[in-house]
C-alpha cells in the first residue's frame, strides 16, 4: 500500500506481509516523514469515529490487495515471526 492509501499525504510505497505489519510500518513512516500527522493520529482515541472509519477503510483496502492476502489459516509458507513474542521484562 502507499502512504496515500493509508490516508497520508505522499505516495511512498509501504509493503508488509500482514495487516499488523502494514499498520506499524505505516505508523513508522508517518513518524519519520509526517511527524505532525503521526502526532495527530496518536492523540486520537482508538474509538474515535475517525479512527474507526479509517480502520474500516484500511482493512477494506488491505483485503482488496490480492498480492498481500495471507489472511487464510492454511498458509504454510508464512512462518510465524518469533520476534513477535513479548520481550522479556527484567524482573
Ligand atoms: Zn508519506
Amino acid at each position: 500500500m502507499t502512504c496515500a492509501e493509508m490516508g497520508g499525504p505522499c505516495d511512498t510505497a509501504i509493503t508488509a506481509d500482514t495487516q499488523d505489519e502494514m499498520m506499524s510500518k505505516g505508523m513508522a513512516h508517518m513518524e519519520e516523514v509526517h511527524p505532525e500527522m503521526a502526532a495527530d493520529i496518536k492523540a486520537m482515541p482508538h474509538d474515535d469515529p475517525k479512527m474507526v472509519e479509517w480502520n474500516q477503510k484500511f482493512q477494506a483496502d488491505w483485503a482488496s490487495k490480492p498480492e498481500d492476502a495471507p489472511e487464510e489459516d492454511a498458509a504454510p509458507m508464512t512462518a510465524p515471526e518469533e520476534a513477535h513474542e513479548e520481550e522479556e521484562m527484567a524482573s
